[in-house]
């Protein structure tokens, strides 16, 4: 069993609904259950900029999959949302990463955890805090020391 951490992100056809239908997909994952779902966050776009602006939460997952058949999961429930991969970094109904995975480190061609961009980004970081504030980063630190350095204009949490 091993508890690992998704990061979700929208900015297309109807993001908060993209959103809450992938956190209930997550929990119907086979061999694992939802734990816990962050509050959903407001964020600017990454990248390119003509594009609208993200919602993101994170969830806790506990599972019995190794973690390349997650990613498997994961990429089929972003297909079933209707994701196409063109643009890096441009507009998605859904997208589902990886951000934590139990306390492992993996460098493989289909997975970096963890997440290589988590440190970076105040809408993983933020979340990542609300539902684990004592959550350790593998190699990085604890992440509410994460959280106070990184920059969170731009961010708002929605009721
Ligand atoms: P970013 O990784 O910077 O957030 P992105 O989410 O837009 O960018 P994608 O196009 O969704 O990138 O994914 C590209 C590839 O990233 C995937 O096919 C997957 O194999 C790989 N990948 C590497 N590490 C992870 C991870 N921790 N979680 C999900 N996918 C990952
Ligand atoms: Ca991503
Ligand atoms: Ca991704």
């Amino acid at each position: 069993m091993t508890i690992a951490f998704i990061g979700l992100g929208s900015n297309m056809n109807s993001p908060r609904q993209q959103i809450t239908t992938a956190i209930q997909s997550l929990g119907e994952i086979q061999s694992t259950q939802m734990i816990s779902a962050s509050s959903l966050y407001e964020s600017k776009p990454v990248g390119p900029q003509d594009q609208g602006d993200y919602i993101n939460a994170v969830v806790k997952l506990e599972t019995d999959l190794v973690a390349i058949a997650l990613l498997d999961s994961l990429q089929a429930i972003e297909n079933d949302h209707g994701r196409e991969r063109k643009q890096h970094w441009g507009p998605r109904t859904l997208d589902l990463d990886i951000l934590l995975f139990g306390d492992q480190v993996i460098h493989n061609d289909r997975l970096t955890i963890p997440h290589a961009e988590i440190c970076n980004r105040p809408f993983v970081l933020v979340p990542l805090a609300e539902i684990n504030p004592d959550c350790v980063i593998p190699e990085k630190g604890l992440v509410t020391d994460l959280v106070s350095k990184v920059d969170q204009a731009g961010l708002t949490v929605m009721s």
